[in-house]
Order: structure tokens, then sequence, then C-alpha cells
């Protein structure tokens, strides 16, 4: 297959992903590598173009109005959940049903699964009419990719086309949320655990200490710069006089905590584009999204 580039036409996707192909997909949260979930020769391309491990499970992206019992088996707490976000920046962990492959789940008895909201999404999966995996567009351990552009600047001709809908406006990705025996937040998103809390009337475990989650290491999301983490723009200032100047530095922060997310990675992308040697992170103030920021700059920040 030839590759195609960047498209804003839907069936042609839809059409390329049901023969078999790799699609850049827009999401609201960051643009995924999507392949049929079904199809193992697919979802082990998505793997290889990744450079990702075979074992790290991915999320099933399912068009709204799909027959999520196919999937997954949604307890009371997940249908909570699933009613009061989807569609949205929510991952649910669920019991699998045997309709899921292990190749989609490195074995494992559960699956995650996903309805997003983003328009161009839901049309693409609407027309696939499948389970969709998507994980990040980007190489293993890398910034995500959050417009059309970045996937080509990461993965380039090995996809088959890149379907453009535009700037990510969530920026990060989903919250993941366990719905087993065990109800446990395993990735901060935009859905803070305080909404979960509210939507269930149950209290999620918080994430604490190293991730349960196959594929949450250490270092991830991870620009070329050094990335130091301060706490304030003063703290930065002061943190900027004790670097060589020989050293450029690009100090991140935005007011706008909503805005600090969509922009996080295309910061980042920036900063390396630029060649910006260190760049200095202000950490927002620790509730809603701004937890997801914090846990993707520790991550950034994390020894390689
Ligand atoms: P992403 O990297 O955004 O594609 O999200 C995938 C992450 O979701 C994985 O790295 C896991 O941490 C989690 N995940 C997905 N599927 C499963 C599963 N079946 N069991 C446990 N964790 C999962
Ligand atoms: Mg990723």
């Amino acid at each position: 297959m030839t590759s195609v580039g960047i498209t804003s036409d839907v069936s042609q996707a839809a059409a390329i992903l049901l023969k078999g192909g790799i699609v850049g997909m827009p999401t609201e949260t960051v643009y995924g590598l999507a392949a049929l979930a079904r199809n193992e020769k697919a979802v082990h391309r998505v793997f290889d173009t990744k450079g990702r491990p075979r074992n790290h499970p991915l999320i099933v992206h399912l068009a709204p109005d799909s027959d999520l019992h196919r999937w997954g088996i949604l307890d009371e707490t997940a249908m909570k959940l699933a009613n009061a976000f989807w569609p949205g920046p929510l991952t649910l962990l669920v019991p699998r049903t045997s309709l899921v492959p292990d190749w989609v789940t490195g074995g494992r008895d559960t699956v995650a699964l996903r309805i997003p909201s983003h328009p161009v999404a839901q049309n693409f999966l609407t027309a696939v009419n499948d389970g969709v995996v998507a994980p990040s567009a980007n190489r293993f351990g890398k910034v995500s990719p959050t417009t059309a552009q970045h996937v080509l600047d990461d993965l380039g001709d090995s996809v088959d086309v890149i379907l453009d809908g535009g700037p990510c406006n969530v920026g990060v990705e989903s919250t993941i949320v366990e719905c087993t025996t065990t109800f446990q937040l395993l990735r901060p998103g935009a859905i803070s655990e305080n909404e979960v809390a509210l939507a269930t009337g149950r209290i999620p475990t918080s994430i604490s200490g190293p991730s349960r989650a196959p594929g949450m290491l250490e270092s991830h999301y991870a620009p070329d710069a050094k990335v130091l983490l301060v706490d304030s723009l003063q703290e930065a200032e002061v943190v900027r006089q004790t670097i060589d100047s020989t050293n450029s530095v690009f100090i991140l922060h935005f007011e706008n905590v909503s805005e600090y997310a969509e922009h996080l990675y295309d910061s980042l992308r920036a900063a390396d584009q630029q060649k910006v040697a260190i760049v200095i992170a202000v950490r927002p103030q620790p509730n809603g999204i701004g937890l997801a920021i914090i846990d993707r700059l520790a991550k950034a920040a994390a020894t390689r």
C-alpha cells in the first residue's frame, strides 16, 4: 500500500482500515494509530510501527451506539461512568468477552474500552463499525501527537493514511478507570477522580506507588530536551539563573490549566524543533486535569 499522506476523507480512511491498513486517527485526547482490533496482522503492525512492546495492552475504541456488551462486561459502576462520560476522554478497564483477541490485551482477561467524543473519530468509527485499537501515533516513549502534522513528522510513510481532525482540544491521554473487582484510577486525565466519585457514588482507590497498569513506565512522553520541574514562575527564573548560558532554555507555563493540557505536547515538540537544551516546566495546581499534566511532566522529566 502506498502512502497517501493526510486526508479529511473519512470514508477513504475507513476503507483503508477495513482492508487491514493502519490509520492516523484524531481524537479529543491525542492522535491515535488505528487498526482493526480483530485483525492480528494490522495490530502487530501498530506495535511494530510504534516500537511498542507487544505485551502492552491497547485500548479498543468504539462508535457511539456500539453494543458495548459484545466487548466487555460492564458492572453497575462501569455503566454509571459510561453514561456520565461517554463519549469522552475516559477509558474503562473491564472484564473482556471472548470476542476480544489476546493480541489486543496481551493475554489479560480484561479489556480497555473508550468511546471518543471527537466528531471525526466518531464518523470514522461509525464507518468502520467494529472495534479499533488506537494507541498514540508516536514512537514508543516519545511525546504524543496532537495534530495530523505531528503524526506525519513521527511516523511518516509507515502509516497508510492520516485522517485530519484538526488539533486535539484535550491534549492529554484519557483517564483510565478499572472497574473489575478493583475500582481504581489507573491514569489521570481530563476526567478527575472527583468526577468519577460523584458519578458512581464510590471513591476509587487512588494511584499510589508504581502503577499496576502495564505500560505505565516511569520515563515516557519524553522530548529530546532535558526537563526540569518547578512549582512557580519565580522558581523557574531562579533555576534559569543557575544554568550555563551556553544552554538554550525554555520555560513551559500556562496560567489556564486546560490550555496547559491542550498545548503541553506541542510545546515540548516546539522546544525540540528549536533545539532547546533545557525545558523548565512549571507544575500546575494538583487538581482536576492539573494532576494529568503533573503526571505527564514527571514522566517527561524522569531519567531515561
Ligand atoms: P495508551 O497507551 O493510551 O494506548 O493506553 C493503553 C494503556 O491502557 C496501557 O498501557 C495499559 O496501562 C492500559 N490498558 C489497556 N488495556 C489494558 C488491559 N487489558 N489490562 C490492563 N491495562 C490495560
Ligand atoms: Mg502513548
